[in-house]
């Protein structure tokens, strides 16, 4: 079924990174619908370089893939039936990086907030989350 090689996925990977992907885009467009303005350029300086930065409310915005950034309990964070033991240990690197990166965010006074790529599905739903940012009541309540 997953004949995709980690090789490939891994180059497949690094290529996300660094390209304005898809799922950025939709939800930067999102952001700005509701009013939010940020520039695209700010996250490179921020642990984990995050995908969207609003500075005006101190909070970073990372566009997470389910598969890459395990997604609890999520139909898209399969694991790999072949190789099993380089999954494991791969996903628990970016467990772990990702738990650092929040960390210093937080750290650092930043509001943290993951989209999740399956998220993506339900541009409602996604809009009204997005939306919850624009008040300090309401923030805390999908920020880390
Ligand atoms: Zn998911």
């Amino acid at each position: 079924m997953d004949r995709i090689t980690p090789e490939h996925r891994s180059w497949t990977m690094s290529r996300v990174r660094s390209t304005d992907t898809g799922p950025e885009r939709v939800v930067r467009s999102l952001l700005h619908g509701l009013g939010f303005r940020f520039r695209l350029d700010t996250g490179k300086g921020l642990p984990g370089t995050p995908d969207i930065v609003l500075p005006a409310i101190r909070t970073t915005v990372f566009v997470h893939g389910c598969f890459w950034h395990r997604h609890r309990g999520c139909s898209l964070a399969t694991t790999p039936k072949t190789r099993a033991e380089f999954w494991q240990s791969k996903f628990e690197r970016n467990r772990t990086r990702d738990r650092r990166v929040v960390r210093r965010l937080k750290r650092d006074g930043w509001h943290v907030m993951i989209v999740w790529g399956c998220e993506l599905r339900d541009r409602d739903a996604l809009l009204a989350r997005l939306a919850r940012l624009r008040s300090p009541r309401t923030r805390s309540s999908v920020c880390r």
